[in-house]
């Protein structure tokens, strides 16, 4: 059971949340569930699981260079790449790092075997267990690097669930790239909004991706302040269940602020957020 906790705007509450819903489901789960913090460009699960990270592992992409001795410049590495990171200027065949992929696409295809392909570090992998022995495994971008979808892709790969271990994803925020790497594959999707009209735009295109993607899911409405009928209205219209509604409370604010859970602010919210569990076991058919 794979559980993907995403927003389609950054500072709604996803963290605050999915670390919740761990913390939760690892007192009366065994084994814990595997947290897996995907927002690979600011990762801060961290920063409420405490984990104590003993591995590490380089992770990046191999990018093609060219033997400029054995190159004929014919053209046909730069014909295949459909991302414009190799390419043939006259007498010279130029690679652009920051565009390649990684697909291996043009060494396969040189006629001459002039590319050999380089590892070039991304980021790094790092796992270990956390509070309540969780095992926690994050993936952090190298500073300056654009792409975090291998970083995601390789992330996933590496850290593996036990058999029926339950998976809980915590997704960049947004609806781009990287957060397809993170959601998919997931049996369900827990979307984290505010009833703000930002909020409800960004929830349209982050169920678009939902739908897109095929897989079910449900609303978690943080800091509610009073109604806000057109964010209900939408869930209703898009058959979207809300799964439980956090109220805007100054307690909570300085509790996660402090590096705190919401079950660290209010014990309560443990059985709240084992009883949605529930029900997203049974809406994702796992029951
Ligand atoms: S396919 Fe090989 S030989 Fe042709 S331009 Fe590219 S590197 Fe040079
Ligand atoms: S490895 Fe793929 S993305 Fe990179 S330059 Fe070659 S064809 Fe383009």
């Amino acid at each position: 059971m794979i559980i993907t906790i995403a927003s389609g705007k950054g500072g709604t509450g996803k963290t605050t949340v999915a670390v919740s819903l761990a913390i939760s489901l690892a007192a009366e789960q065994s084994p814990p569930p595997l947290f897996l913090d995907c927002d690979v460009e600011a990762p801060n699960a961290h920063l409420f699981l405490h984990p104590s990270l003993t591995e590490q592992q380089d992770v990046g992409l191999l990018i093609p260079v060219v033997d400029e001795a054995k190159c004929t410049h014919c053209g046909k590495c730069a014909k295949v790449c459909q991302y414009h990171a190799i390419v043939v200027l006259g007498p010279k065949t130029l690679v652009f790092p920051q565009l390649c992929h990684g697909c291996g696409s043009c060494t396969a295809l040189c006629p001459e075997a002039a590319i050999r392909e380089v590892p070039d570090r991304m980021g790094v992998l790092e796992r270990g267990a956390a509070l309540l022995g969780i095992p926690f495994a994050r993936g952090v971008l190298d500073v300056g690097q654009p792409m975090a979808v291998p970083v995601i892709r390789q992330l996933l790969a590496w850290a593996q669930p036990a058999p029926g271990q339950v998976v809980l994803r915590d997704a960049p925020p947004g609806t781009s790239c990287p957060v397809v790497a993170a959601v998919r594959g997931s049996d369900y999707l827990l979307l984290v909004t505010e009833p703000t009209p930002f909020g409800l735009h960004d929830l349209r295109l982050a169920v678009q991706v939902a739908g897109e993607l095929g897989i079910p899911a449900g609303v978690i409405i943080n800091r509610e302040n009073g109604p806000y009928p057109a964010l209900d209205e939408f869930c209703a219209d898009h058959h979207l269940p809300v799964l439980l509604r956090i109220p805007f409370e100054r307690a909570i604010a300085e509790g996660v602020a402090r590096g705190q859970t919401l079950v660290d602010i209010h014990p309560e919210y443990g059985d709240c957020f084992r009883q949605m569990f529930t029900q997203i076991t049974l809406r994702a058919g796992k029951e």
